[in-house]
C-alpha cells in the first residue's frame, strides 16, 4: 500500500468516502428523546434533511438524521452526526463555522483535523451550486443548538 500522492488519487479517495457515507449513512433514523427536531430542505437541489438532537447539558449527547436527495447533502449530514456526537454546542459552532470557511473556499481549512472527515468535501467548494448541498445538515444543527440555547 503505497500513500496517496497525486491531487488524483486523493481526489477519488474522497469521492470513495462520500459515497460510502451515501450508500451506508451513520446515525440515520429515528432518535427517541430527541429534545428538538429541525427540517430544512434546499429546493435548488431537492434535498431535505431532518435533524433529531438529543442534549445532556450543552453536549449533544445524540442525534439522527433523516432525509432524501443528493449523494453530498446526505454524505454531509452522516459525516457531521458522527464527527459532532458528544461534542459540547461551543465547539461544534466552532467546527461549523470552519466547515463554512472550507466551502467558501478557504483552503486552509482542508488541513484541519478538527473537521474530520467533512475535509473529503473540500472539492464541493468549487461547485457553489452544491454548496447548498454540504450546508444542508449543518443549517439544520446550527438552529437545534440556537433553539437549545433560547
Ligand atoms: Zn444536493
Amino acid at each position: 500500500m503505497s500513500r496517496p500522492e497525486s491531487a488524483a488519487e486523493l481526489s477519488a479517495l474522497y469521492q470513495d468516502l462520500i459515497l460510502d457515507h451515501y450508500r451506508r449513512p451513520r446515525n440515520k433514523g429515528a432518535l427517541e428523546n430527541a429534545d428538538t427536531r429541525v427540517e430544512m430542505k434546499n429546493p435548488l437541489c431537492g434535498d431535505e434533511i431532518a435533524l433529531q438532537v438529543a442534549f445532556d447539558g450543552n453536549t449533544v449527547s445524540d442525534l439522527r438524521f433523516s432525509g432524501r436527495g443528493c449523494s453530498i447533502s446526505q454524505a454531509s449530514a452522516s459525516m457531521m452526526t458522527q464527527l459532532v456526537k458528544g461534542k459540547e454546542a461551543e465547539e461544534i459552532k466552532a467546527i461549523g463555522r470552519r466547515f463554512r470557511d472550507l466551502m467558501l473556499g478557504d483552503a486552509s481549512a482542508a488541513g484541519e483535523k478538527e473537521l474530520g472527515q467533512l475535509r473529503a468535501l473540500s472539492g464541493v467548494a468549487r461547485f457553489p451550486a452544491r454548496v447548498k448541498c454540504a450546508l444542508l445538515a449543518w443549517n439544520a444543527l446550527e438552529t437545534a443548538l440556537a433553539e437549545r440555547s433560547t
